[in-house]
């Protein structure tokens, strides 16, 4: 900027010259030197515009006339707004002298055409004058500006201290809500936390019902449960039906890259909250800052542990009838530090589960409060059909059928949006169909595969569809079961598992026995893995191989990243090691040759449900199973289902 800001100085004409060299003359350097440069173009340009022009000899109209004849004249710059015309001169050296010219541009008219007639170069100039003004008001301007700026960045570091408090207040970012809105109502399913919690509701309108017998009110709640489950949604129902002020922060947001940040934003949430008791303070995701101490790789985050440590302080530092209660939700209540969990603080555990059938039921009730179903819709069906989902999910899919009957102009809700809306929510996005193709044929015959064991085995769920339209997320086709109840508490026996694996097998089993070894595709990657690991933890965890009932491995293999990083969940010699690989091996490749058989035993009926879903790309259940009775003897069906 030094550079280029000289330059332009000295490209600014007459005055040039001498604003240069005084400037060089400061000594300052970096950004002052450019203040200073500029400063003083300021004070000396006004007095050097009129020194310049005043130390030559003035040349009269009728001189330079003359001047032009004798071929003196070099270049003339006519200035009509000041009224007169710069002269180069030949001999001095192009430094230009002042000619004044006639008010009345008629009477400058000799002077143009003598100009031309000798050659001399004519321009039209912009005023020098004014050039120059508004050269001076911007810089000046520029001047001030950076002033004020160096100014400003002296002033803040002087009390930087004072500084970083305000720094973190400014970016606060907890949310604060007079009123949610929600009440227990809107929230269905998890009845066994909400008479808890109403408790909580209690302590908040009545506090001296409490304290009246000595009784301290407890300052802390933990809401544990898998995401989506409405923890979220009942702590607002909690300030809803108390009638107080929801503050909320997720505890992702304590976290931040600046040490003391997280920190003074627990001082400013529990400030306020202070101010506005009784009130909630809900901090989402607390395992975000809640983790173990001194854990982790890489040694502990600074940060994070000042952050708990704060919150660990501000929960001490009031008295239980304050009228806080701190609500907290995580999914994750093993990686929590201990110390969060001692009396006084989040004492008070509640579960927030999945939801039963019954749950489920409520909760879309709940939801369809506001939607138009067709009475042929039977919100108990639906409850059935999707266990393993959350009050999200079932929201999510109520909402998603409400799009498409809207998509679809009708006037309310049929059993088939909310069908198309289970598919999108569990599977994913339709997208458009393949063209006919070889890739086609052999999704057709996977699918085909894993349908028809659905069907022949004994043990499992009936077939619901298998489709070839292919979904978001790389699947190129689907065959899925009518949810049973028993799905509903995972309560799965071995001969269910077995035909499972089974199942999951009929993909590739279909593929190698139509197209051959050599023409198996990676498409039953997923299959494989889900096989892997059902038959790894019969044997490891459920007991059901030859080994015994041994529990060889523990549930939950995840890494827990907050708390014993290295932990060991293997528990066995190397001998076992072996036999337990023996046998997941045993199990996987006696159901693999189980599905081998049944597909080829059945391949007149295989080829014909190929060709009916290339045809209509989507097989439901029951014309699945009219097909399959139509090739299939009685006899057959007999070898099914042989134990293994
Ligand atoms: P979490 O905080 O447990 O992850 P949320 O409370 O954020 O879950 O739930 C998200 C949405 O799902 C809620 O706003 C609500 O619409 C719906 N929902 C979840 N659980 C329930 C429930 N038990 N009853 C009614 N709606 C629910
Ligand atoms: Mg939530
Ligand atoms: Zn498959």
């Amino acid at each position: 900027m030094n550079d280029s800001q000289k330059k332009s100085l000295i490209e600014q004409g007459q005055a040039g010259k001498v604003r240069h060299s005084r400037a060089t003359g400061s000594a300052a350097t970096g950004a002052l030197t450019a203040v200073w440069l500029m400063l003083q173009g300021v004070l000396v340009s006004a007095p050097a515009l009129t020194q310049t022009t005043k130390a030559q000899e003035p040349l009269s109209y009728s001189g330079l006339l003359e001047k032009i004849e004798e071929g003196q004249v070099n270049k003339i710059e006519l200035d009509t707004a000041r009224g007169v015309a710069q002269v180069y001169l030949k001999e001095r050296n192009s430094t230009p002298q002042e000619v004044a010219l006639f008010a009345d541009d008629r009477n400058n008219q000799p002077l143009i055409e003598a100009a031309r007639a000798n050659n001399v170069d004519l321009d039209a100039q912009p005023t020098a004058d004014g050039s120059a003004a508004t050269w001076l008001l911007t810089h000046a301007l520029l001047a001030f500006l950076l002033i004020g700026g160096l100014l400003m960045v002296l002033r803040r570091s002087g009390n930087a201290s004072g500084q970083a408090m305000s720094f973190g207040k400014s970016r606060a970012r907890f949310m604060m809500e007079a009123k949610t809105g929600v009440m227990f109502d809107d929230v269905a399913g998890i009845e066994e936390a909400k008479e808890e919690l109403q408790e909580v509701v209690t302590f908040l309108k009545k506090p001296e019902k409490f304290t009246a017998v000595g009784a301290k009110i407890p300052k802390g709640v933990l809401l544990v449960g898998p995401p989506g489950t409405g923890k979220t949604l009942l702590a607002k129902a909690i300030a809803g039906e108390a009638g107080v002020p929801f503050f909320s922060i997720s505890g992702s947001e304590f976290v931040e890259m600046f040490v003391g940040v997280g920190a003074s934003r627990v001082r400013d949430l529990f400030k306020k909250a202070k101010e506005n008791a009784p009130c909630i303070i809900f901090i989402d995701e607390i395992d975000a800052v809640g983790r173990q101490r001194g854990t982790g790789i890489g040694g502990g985050n600074d940060e994070r542990e000042q952050t708990l440590n704060q919150l660990l302080t501000e929960m001490d530092g009031f008295e239980g009838n304050a009228g806080i209660i701190i609500i907290a939700a995580t999914n994750r209540p093993d990686v929590l530090d201990s110390a969060l969990l001692r009396p006084g603080r989040f004492d008070r555990q509640v579960m927030v589960d999945l939801p039963s059938y019954q749950g489920r039921l409520g909760i879309l009730k709940v939801h369809a409060r506001n939607k138009k179903l067709a009475p042929e819709i039977s919100l108990e069906a639906i409850a059935r059909r999707t266990p393993g989902f959350s009050g999200a999910d079932l929201a999510n899919m109520l909402n998603e059928a409400a799009i498409l009957t809207a998509r679809r102009r009708k006037e309310a809700l049929t059993p088939l949006e909310i069908d198309d809306a289970i598919d999108r929510v569990t599977i994913g996005l339709k997208l458009n169909p393949l063209m006919d193709s070889k890739k086609k044929r052999l999704i057709a015959y996977h699918e085909i595969g894993h349908a028809l064991l659905m069907t022949l085995l004994p043990n499992t769920d009936p077939l619901d569809k298998v489709t070839i339209i292919p979904r978001s997320g790389g699947i190129g086709g689907f065959a899925k079961p009518v949810p049973s109840e028993d799905s509903d508490f995972g309560l799965e026996s071995r001969s269910r598992i077995l035909d499972n694996i089974k199942i999951y097998l009929g993909g590739r089993a279909s593929e190698e026995e139509v197209f051959g070894h050599d023409e198996v595709t990676q498409g039953a990657t997923g299959d494989i893995q889900a096989v892997a690991d059902y038959a790894r933890r019969m044997v490891t965890r459920y007991g059901m191989s030859e080994l015994g009932p041994l529990a060889l491995e523990r549930s939950g293999g995840e890494i827990f990243l907050g708390r014993d990083l290295m932990g060991q969940s293997v528990e066995y010699s190397n001998e076992m090691a072996v036999k337990i690989d023996h046998q997941v091996r045993t199990i996987v490749f006696t159901c693999y040759e189980e599905a081998r058989r049944l597909i080829r035993e059945n391949r007149i009926a295989v080829d014909r449900l190929v060709e009916l879903l290339l045809e209509q790309e989507t097989i439901e259940g029951d014309q699945f199973r009219q097909v399959v009775a139509e090739y299939t003897s009685s006899a057959e069906q007999q070898l099914v289902g042989q134990k293994i």
